[in-house]
Protein backbone atom coordinates (compact mmCIF):
# COMPACT_ATOMS: atom_id res chain seq x y z
CA UNK A 1 0.00 0.00 0.00
CA UNK A 2 1.40 3.69 -0.83
CA UNK A 3 1.53 5.53 1.74
CA UNK A 4 -0.90 8.47 2.28
CA UNK A 5 0.52 11.57 0.49
CA UNK A 6 0.26 14.69 3.02
CA UNK A 7 2.22 13.24 5.98
CA UNK A 8 4.62 16.04 6.70
CA UNK A 9 7.31 13.64 7.47
CA UNK A 10 7.32 13.12 4.25
CA UNK A 11 7.12 16.08 2.57
CA UNK A 12 10.52 17.18 4.25
CA UNK A 13 11.75 13.59 3.38
CA UNK A 14 11.27 14.44 -0.19
CA UNK A 15 12.57 17.72 0.28
CA UNK A 16 16.15 16.04 1.69
CA UNK A 17 15.97 13.42 -1.07
CA UNK A 18 15.63 16.73 -3.45
CA UNK A 19 18.38 18.84 -1.95
CA UNK A 20 20.86 15.97 -2.22
CA UNK A 21 20.19 14.95 -5.64
CA UNK A 22 20.81 18.75 -6.67
CA UNK A 23 24.05 19.07 -3.95
CA UNK A 24 25.40 15.73 -5.63
CA UNK A 25 25.20 16.95 -9.36
CA UNK A 26 26.80 20.44 -8.25
CA UNK A 27 29.36 18.58 -6.59
CA UNK A 28 30.41 16.51 -9.06
CA UNK A 29 30.17 19.22 -11.86
CA UNK A 30 32.62 21.07 -9.57
CA UNK A 31 35.23 18.64 -8.72
CA UNK A 32 34.88 16.34 -11.63
CA UNK A 33 33.76 18.18 -14.81
CA UNK A 34 31.66 16.30 -17.35
CA UNK A 35 31.95 12.80 -17.08
CA UNK A 36 30.52 12.12 -20.40
CA UNK A 37 33.61 13.47 -21.84
CA UNK A 38 36.13 10.98 -20.07
CA UNK A 39 36.30 7.81 -18.65
CA UNK A 40 37.41 8.07 -14.68
CA UNK A 41 38.83 5.26 -12.49
CA UNK A 42 35.51 5.08 -10.76
CA UNK A 43 33.94 4.32 -13.96
CA UNK A 44 36.73 1.68 -14.60
CA UNK A 45 36.05 -0.15 -11.60
CA UNK A 46 32.15 0.30 -12.48
CA UNK A 47 33.07 -1.37 -15.51
CA UNK A 48 35.10 -4.37 -14.15
CA UNK A 49 31.86 -4.93 -12.47
CA UNK A 50 29.47 -4.40 -15.19
CA UNK A 51 29.98 -2.54 -18.52
CA UNK A 52 26.73 -1.19 -18.94
CA UNK A 53 26.44 0.34 -15.95
CA UNK A 54 29.83 2.14 -16.22
CA UNK A 55 28.47 2.70 -20.49
CA UNK A 56 24.91 4.12 -19.00
CA UNK A 57 26.27 6.74 -16.81
CA UNK A 58 28.48 7.72 -19.87
CA UNK A 59 25.99 8.05 -22.76
CA UNK A 60 22.85 8.59 -20.22
CA UNK A 61 23.40 11.69 -17.76
CA UNK A 62 19.97 11.05 -17.01
CA UNK A 63 18.03 12.71 -14.30
CA UNK A 64 17.33 11.00 -11.74
CA UNK A 65 13.37 10.84 -10.63
CA UNK A 66 12.43 14.14 -9.17
CA UNK A 67 11.93 13.45 -5.84
CA UNK A 68 8.65 16.39 -6.17
CA UNK A 69 7.29 14.51 -8.82
CA UNK A 70 7.74 11.03 -6.52
CA UNK A 71 5.74 13.27 -3.56
CA UNK A 72 3.05 14.18 -5.32
CA UNK A 73 2.55 10.46 -6.82
CA UNK A 74 2.95 9.31 -3.51
CA UNK A 75 5.86 6.90 -3.60
CA UNK A 76 7.84 7.52 -0.77
CA UNK A 77 8.85 3.73 -1.10
CA UNK A 78 10.99 4.98 -4.51
CA UNK A 79 11.88 8.41 -1.99
CA UNK A 80 13.10 6.44 0.56
CA UNK A 81 15.34 3.94 -2.42
CA UNK A 82 16.42 7.62 -3.62
CA UNK A 83 17.57 8.61 -0.13
CA UNK A 84 19.28 5.24 0.04
CA UNK A 85 21.14 5.61 -2.79
CA UNK A 86 22.02 9.40 -2.32
CA UNK A 87 23.33 9.06 1.13
CA UNK A 88 25.28 5.98 0.63
CA UNK A 89 26.86 7.84 -2.34
CA UNK A 90 27.50 11.43 -1.02
CA UNK A 91 28.58 9.67 3.06
CA UNK A 92 31.96 9.55 0.82
CA UNK A 93 32.24 12.85 0.04
CA UNK A 94 31.40 14.28 3.75
CA UNK A 95 33.81 11.90 4.69
CA UNK A 96 36.62 12.95 2.61
CA UNK A 97 36.38 16.96 4.38
CA UNK A 98 37.04 14.88 7.84
CA UNK A 99 39.77 12.48 6.64
CA UNK A 100 41.33 15.59 5.13
CA UNK A 101 40.63 17.46 8.33
CA UNK A 102 42.46 14.66 10.46
CA UNK A 103 45.03 14.02 8.05
CA UNK A 104 46.24 17.68 8.60
CA UNK A 105 46.35 18.12 11.94
CA UNK A 106 48.42 15.41 11.68
CA UNK A 107 50.62 18.01 9.89
CA UNK A 108 51.15 14.92 7.20
CA UNK A 109 52.08 17.11 4.03
CA UNK A 110 49.05 16.08 1.43
CA UNK A 111 47.64 16.86 -1.44
CA UNK A 112 43.86 16.40 -2.56
CA UNK A 113 42.22 15.22 -5.48
CA UNK A 114 45.04 15.22 -7.70
CA UNK A 115 43.75 14.91 -11.31
CA UNK A 116 45.99 13.04 -14.03
CA UNK A 117 45.36 13.36 -17.40
CA UNK A 118 46.00 9.83 -19.07
CA UNK A 119 44.77 10.03 -22.37
CA UNK A 120 46.17 7.77 -24.67
CA UNK A 121 45.08 5.91 -28.10
CA UNK A 122 41.87 8.14 -28.49
CA UNK A 123 40.52 7.14 -25.27
CA UNK A 124 40.39 10.23 -22.80
CA UNK A 125 40.96 8.65 -19.41
CA UNK A 126 41.21 10.49 -16.50
CA UNK A 127 42.38 9.76 -12.19
CA UNK A 128 41.25 11.22 -9.61
CA UNK A 129 43.76 10.40 -6.58
CA UNK A 130 41.57 11.46 -3.27
CA UNK A 131 44.59 11.82 -1.20
CA UNK A 132 48.06 11.65 -1.50
CA UNK A 133 50.23 11.54 1.07
CA UNK A 134 54.42 12.89 1.06
CA UNK A 135 57.89 12.64 2.59
CA UNK A 136 60.63 14.42 0.64
CA UNK A 137 64.26 14.54 1.49
CA UNK A 138 66.57 11.98 0.58
CA UNK A 139 64.17 8.63 1.48
CA UNK A 140 60.80 9.91 -0.52
CA UNK A 141 57.66 8.32 -0.09
CA UNK A 142 54.51 9.03 -1.59
CA UNK A 143 51.14 7.03 -0.45
CA UNK A 144 48.12 6.98 -2.66
CA UNK A 145 44.86 6.53 -0.22
CA UNK A 146 41.63 6.14 -2.15
CA UNK A 147 38.39 6.42 0.61
CA UNK A 148 36.06 4.20 0.71
CA UNK A 149 32.94 4.97 2.79
CA UNK A 150 30.83 0.92 3.30
CA UNK A 151 28.18 0.78 5.60
CA UNK A 152 30.44 -2.27 6.98
CA UNK A 153 34.22 -2.71 6.60
CA UNK A 154 34.53 -5.75 4.76
CA UNK A 155 36.57 -8.88 5.19
CA UNK A 156 38.46 -8.50 1.95
CA UNK A 157 38.12 -5.40 -0.74
CA UNK A 158 36.13 -5.76 -3.81
CA UNK A 159 38.12 -6.27 -6.91
CA UNK A 160 36.63 -3.47 -8.37
CA UNK A 161 38.28 -0.72 -5.60
CA UNK A 162 41.58 -2.10 -6.02
CA UNK A 163 41.33 -1.95 -9.69
CA UNK A 164 40.60 1.59 -8.84
CA UNK A 165 43.91 1.97 -6.42
CA UNK A 166 46.11 -0.18 -8.59
CA UNK A 167 45.36 2.61 -11.84
CA UNK A 168 45.95 5.28 -9.57
CA UNK A 169 49.50 4.08 -8.50
CA UNK A 170 50.27 2.76 -12.00
CA UNK A 171 49.33 6.24 -13.65
CA UNK A 172 50.78 8.21 -11.02
CA UNK A 173 54.26 6.10 -12.23
CA UNK A 174 53.91 5.83 -15.32
CA UNK A 175 53.17 9.88 -15.59
CA UNK A 176 55.41 10.84 -13.26
CA UNK A 177 57.78 13.12 -15.25
CA UNK A 178 55.05 14.23 -17.57
CA UNK A 179 53.07 17.59 -17.42
CA UNK A 180 49.61 16.14 -17.10
CA UNK A 181 48.98 16.49 -13.20
CA UNK A 182 46.57 19.45 -11.97
CA UNK A 183 44.68 20.26 -8.83
CA UNK A 184 41.55 22.17 -7.98
CA UNK A 185 40.55 23.76 -5.05
CA UNK A 186 37.72 22.75 -2.76
CA UNK A 187 35.38 24.85 -5.29
CA UNK A 188 36.22 23.42 -7.99
CA UNK A 189 38.71 26.27 -9.75
CA UNK A 190 41.67 25.35 -10.98
CA UNK A 191 44.56 25.85 -9.21
CA UNK A 192 47.54 24.50 -10.96
CA UNK A 193 47.19 22.20 -14.35
CA UNK A 194 49.50 20.71 -16.73
CA UNK A 195 52.70 20.17 -13.98
CA UNK A 196 54.58 17.23 -13.85
CA UNK A 197 53.98 15.41 -10.25
CA UNK A 198 57.29 16.87 -8.96
CA UNK A 199 56.53 20.12 -10.07
CA UNK A 200 52.95 20.52 -8.87
CA UNK A 201 54.40 18.82 -5.25
CA UNK A 202 57.03 21.80 -5.08
CA UNK A 203 54.91 24.58 -5.91
CA UNK A 204 51.76 24.04 -3.59
CA UNK A 205 53.86 22.08 -0.63
CA UNK A 206 57.24 23.05 -1.41
CA UNK A 207 58.81 19.62 -1.23
CA UNK A 208 61.19 18.45 -3.44
CA UNK A 209 61.24 14.90 -4.69
CA UNK A 210 63.14 12.81 -7.68
CA UNK A 211 62.39 14.01 -11.02
CA UNK A 212 62.44 10.34 -12.05
CA UNK A 213 60.29 8.05 -9.62
CA UNK A 214 62.30 4.88 -9.57
CA UNK A 215 63.97 6.31 -5.94
CA UNK A 216 60.40 7.17 -4.88
CA UNK A 217 58.71 4.76 -2.15
CA UNK A 218 55.00 4.56 -4.14
CA UNK A 219 52.03 2.49 -2.34
CA UNK A 220 48.61 3.14 -2.43
CA UNK A 221 46.13 1.80 -0.07
CA UNK A 222 42.58 1.67 0.09
CA UNK A 223 41.28 3.40 3.20
CA UNK A 224 37.60 2.02 4.30
CA UNK A 225 35.79 3.87 6.68
CA UNK A 226 32.22 3.41 7.98
CA UNK A 227 30.25 5.33 10.60
CA UNK A 228 32.08 3.56 13.43
CA UNK A 229 35.03 1.68 12.17
CA UNK A 230 37.93 2.12 9.88
CA UNK A 231 40.31 -0.23 8.24
CA UNK A 232 43.94 0.02 5.62
CA UNK A 233 43.72 -2.49 2.80
CA UNK A 234 47.43 -2.07 1.12
CA UNK A 235 50.08 -1.43 0.67
CA UNK A 236 49.24 -1.84 -3.45
CA UNK A 237 52.49 -1.51 -5.61
CA UNK A 238 52.05 -0.53 -9.40
CA UNK A 239 51.37 -3.11 -11.34
CA UNK A 240 51.71 -3.45 -15.23
CA UNK A 241 49.19 -6.19 -15.79
CA UNK A 242 46.56 -4.54 -12.95
CA UNK A 243 47.51 -0.90 -14.95
CA UNK A 244 47.12 -2.57 -18.65
CA UNK A 245 43.49 -4.32 -17.35
CA UNK A 246 42.45 -0.73 -16.63
CA UNK A 247 43.65 1.03 -19.83
CA UNK A 248 41.56 -2.06 -21.73
CA UNK A 249 38.81 -1.19 -19.83
CA UNK A 250 38.84 2.26 -20.02
CA UNK A 251 39.20 1.63 -23.84
CA UNK A 252 36.18 -1.10 -23.84
CA UNK A 253 34.24 1.43 -22.10
CA UNK A 254 34.62 4.49 -24.04
CA UNK A 255 34.23 2.69 -27.30
CA UNK A 256 30.99 1.46 -26.23
CA UNK A 257 29.45 4.29 -25.09
CA UNK A 258 30.65 6.32 -28.67
CA UNK A 259 29.07 3.06 -30.06
CA UNK A 260 25.73 3.54 -28.04
CA UNK A 261 25.76 7.65 -28.80
CA UNK A 262 26.11 6.67 -32.55
CA UNK A 263 23.22 4.48 -32.30
CA UNK A 264 25.72 1.34 -33.60
CA UNK A 265 24.14 -0.23 -30.84
CA UNK A 266 21.79 -0.96 -28.16
CA UNK A 267 22.38 0.09 -24.32
CA UNK A 268 20.72 -3.09 -23.49
CA UNK A 269 23.43 -5.16 -25.72
CA UNK A 270 25.90 -4.10 -23.91
CA UNK A 271 27.56 -6.93 -21.35
CA UNK A 272 25.65 -6.92 -17.45
CA UNK A 273 27.22 -8.32 -14.47
CA UNK A 274 24.90 -11.61 -14.12
CA UNK A 275 23.32 -12.81 -11.27
CA UNK A 276 22.74 -11.65 -7.84
CA UNK A 277 25.63 -8.24 -7.45
CA UNK A 278 25.17 -5.93 -5.00
CA UNK A 279 25.97 -3.20 -7.80
CA UNK A 280 22.53 -3.74 -8.44
CA UNK A 281 21.08 -2.49 -4.98
CA UNK A 282 21.78 1.63 -5.89
CA UNK A 283 22.51 1.10 -9.83
CA UNK A 284 20.69 4.18 -11.12
CA UNK A 285 20.22 2.06 -14.34
CA UNK A 286 18.51 -0.56 -12.85
CA UNK A 287 15.38 0.61 -14.11
CA UNK A 288 15.60 -0.19 -17.54
CA UNK A 289 18.10 -2.77 -17.45
CA UNK A 290 17.99 -6.32 -19.02
CA UNK A 291 18.77 -8.12 -15.86
CA UNK A 292 15.23 -7.52 -14.95
CA UNK A 293 13.14 -7.67 -18.42
CA UNK A 294 10.33 -9.97 -16.95
CA UNK A 295 6.63 -10.59 -17.82
CA UNK A 296 4.40 -7.53 -16.41
CA UNK A 297 2.23 -8.89 -14.04
CA UNK A 298 -1.00 -6.77 -13.40
CA UNK A 299 -1.96 -7.99 -10.21
CA UNK A 300 -2.53 -5.88 -7.49
CA UNK A 301 -2.46 -7.90 -4.51
CA UNK A 302 0.68 -9.22 -5.11
CA UNK A 303 1.94 -5.70 -5.72
CA UNK A 304 0.48 -5.02 -1.91
CA UNK A 305 2.38 -8.01 -0.27
CA UNK A 306 5.49 -7.21 -2.24
CA UNK A 307 5.06 -3.62 -0.74
CA UNK A 308 4.03 -5.13 2.64
CA UNK A 309 7.31 -7.61 2.76
CA UNK A 310 9.51 -5.11 1.34
CA UNK A 311 8.58 -2.68 4.18
CA UNK A 312 8.72 -5.43 7.02
CA UNK A 313 12.35 -6.42 5.32
CA UNK A 314 13.21 -2.59 5.86
CA UNK A 315 12.13 -2.77 9.33
CA UNK A 316 13.96 -5.81 9.57
CA UNK A 317 17.14 -4.24 8.57
CA UNK A 318 16.62 -1.39 11.40
CA UNK A 319 16.17 -3.90 13.86
CA UNK A 320 19.15 -5.74 13.05
CA UNK A 321 21.13 -2.81 13.83
CA UNK A 322 19.22 -1.61 16.15
CA UNK A 323 20.26 -4.75 17.84
CA UNK A 324 23.33 -4.73 16.93
CA UNK A 325 23.91 -1.50 18.38
CA UNK A 326 22.43 -2.44 21.63
CA UNK A 327 24.51 -5.63 22.30
CA UNK A 328 27.68 -3.64 21.99
CA UNK A 329 26.71 -1.29 24.13
CA UNK A 330 26.11 -3.73 27.10
CA UNK A 331 29.09 -6.14 25.74
CA UNK A 332 31.35 -2.61 26.11
CA UNK A 333 29.69 -1.86 29.54
CA UNK A 334 30.29 -6.00 30.36
CA UNK A 335 34.25 -5.40 29.34
CA UNK A 336 34.90 -2.07 31.42
CA UNK A 337 32.95 -4.03 34.23
CA UNK A 338 35.78 -6.28 33.41
CA UNK A 339 34.84 -9.26 34.75
CA UNK A 340 34.61 -12.09 31.86
CA UNK A 341 33.85 -15.26 33.58
CA UNK A 342 30.96 -14.38 36.35
CA UNK A 343 27.31 -13.27 35.36
CA UNK A 344 25.64 -9.78 36.16
CA UNK A 345 22.56 -9.91 37.93
CA UNK A 346 20.03 -7.01 37.73
CA UNK A 347 16.67 -7.08 39.14
CA UNK A 348 15.49 -8.93 36.03
CA UNK A 349 18.11 -10.15 34.28
CA UNK A 350 21.79 -11.71 34.28
CA UNK A 351 24.30 -11.24 31.76
CA UNK A 352 27.88 -12.05 30.86
CA UNK A 353 29.93 -11.68 27.73
CA UNK A 354 32.17 -14.49 27.87
CA UNK A 355 35.38 -15.01 24.83
CA UNK A 356 34.47 -17.63 22.59
CA UNK A 357 37.52 -19.13 20.41
CA UNK A 358 37.41 -17.86 17.12
CA UNK A 359 35.74 -20.16 14.48
CA UNK A 360 38.88 -22.55 12.17
CA UNK A 361 38.11 -21.52 8.77
CA UNK A 362 40.81 -23.14 5.91
CA UNK A 363 41.85 -20.01 3.99
CA UNK A 364 41.79 -21.09 0.27
CA UNK A 365 44.65 -18.74 -0.89
CA UNK A 366 46.87 -19.76 2.17
CA UNK A 367 46.12 -23.31 1.21
CA UNK A 368 46.96 -22.87 -2.47
CA UNK A 369 50.05 -21.00 -1.33
CA UNK A 370 51.31 -23.76 0.80
CA UNK A 371 50.42 -26.55 -1.23
CA UNK A 372 52.63 -24.92 -4.12
CA UNK A 373 55.52 -24.79 -2.39
CA UNK A 374 55.41 -28.90 -2.40
CA UNK A 375 53.11 -29.36 -5.46
CA UNK A 376 53.11 -28.49 -9.39
CA UNK A 377 50.32 -26.19 -10.13
CA UNK A 378 48.17 -28.77 -11.83
CA UNK A 379 48.22 -31.14 -9.07
CA UNK A 380 47.12 -28.41 -6.70
CA UNK A 381 44.73 -27.26 -8.71
CA UNK A 382 43.49 -31.20 -8.76
CA UNK A 383 43.49 -31.56 -5.02
CA UNK A 384 42.07 -28.47 -4.61
CA UNK A 385 39.13 -29.57 -7.02
CA UNK A 386 38.96 -33.00 -5.32
CA UNK A 387 38.29 -31.19 -1.98
CA UNK A 388 35.94 -28.80 -2.58
CA UNK A 389 32.44 -29.36 -2.43
CA UNK A 390 29.13 -27.51 -3.74
CA UNK A 391 26.43 -26.65 -1.27
CA UNK A 392 22.83 -26.98 -2.53
CA UNK A 393 20.80 -25.04 -4.44
CA UNK A 394 18.54 -22.44 -2.76
CA UNK A 395 16.29 -19.40 -3.51
CA UNK A 396 17.14 -16.01 -2.91
CA UNK A 397 13.86 -13.74 -3.07
CA UNK A 398 14.98 -10.17 -4.15
CA UNK A 399 12.65 -7.47 -4.45
CA UNK A 400 13.07 -3.75 -5.74
CA UNK A 401 11.10 -0.99 -6.38
CA UNK A 402 10.54 0.14 -9.40
CA UNK A 403 8.62 3.42 -11.03
CA UNK A 404 5.85 1.54 -13.57
CA UNK A 405 7.75 1.42 -16.93
CA UNK A 406 6.14 1.68 -20.65
CA UNK A 407 5.92 -1.88 -22.05
CA UNK A 408 9.05 -2.64 -23.89
CA UNK A 409 10.79 -4.86 -26.76
CA UNK A 410 13.54 -7.03 -25.75
CA UNK A 411 16.73 -6.26 -28.08
CA UNK A 412 17.06 -8.44 -30.61
S1 LIG B 1 21.10 -3.00 -12.65
FE1 LIG B 1 22.87 -4.32 -12.28
S2 LIG B 1 23.17 -5.40 -14.21
FE2 LIG B 1 21.84 -3.68 -14.66
S3 LIG B 1 23.22 -2.04 -15.32
FE3 LIG B 1 22.90 -1.76 -13.13
S4 LIG B 1 24.59 -2.89 -12.18
FE4 LIG B 1 24.47 -3.59 -14.29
Amino acid sequence: MQPAQGDPSHALLAQLARGLVRCGRSRTERTLGDRSTYVGLSDVGQGIDCLRAAVARKVADRPLADPASLYREGRMDLIDALLRRELTLQRGHWFEDGIEAALCANGTPLLPQVEIDASSDGVPLKAHLDFVLLRGGSRPAVRVLELKSLKRIPAALYPSYEAQVYGQIGLLAEAWSRPVFSLRDRGGVPQFANLSFPDLVRRCLGLDLPETMTLVDLQGWVLAVSMTEADAFGPYHPDPTMLSLCRKTAKTIWETARAVRSGTMSLDAVAICPGFHILCDTCPFALDCPKFYGPMLADPALDRDLAELSGLKNKGQVLASEIAEREERIRQFCRLSGNRATWLKTGLYRVRNARIPGRRILDPVRLRSSLSTHLDPATVDAVIAAATTTGADYERLSISPIKPAEPRTLPA
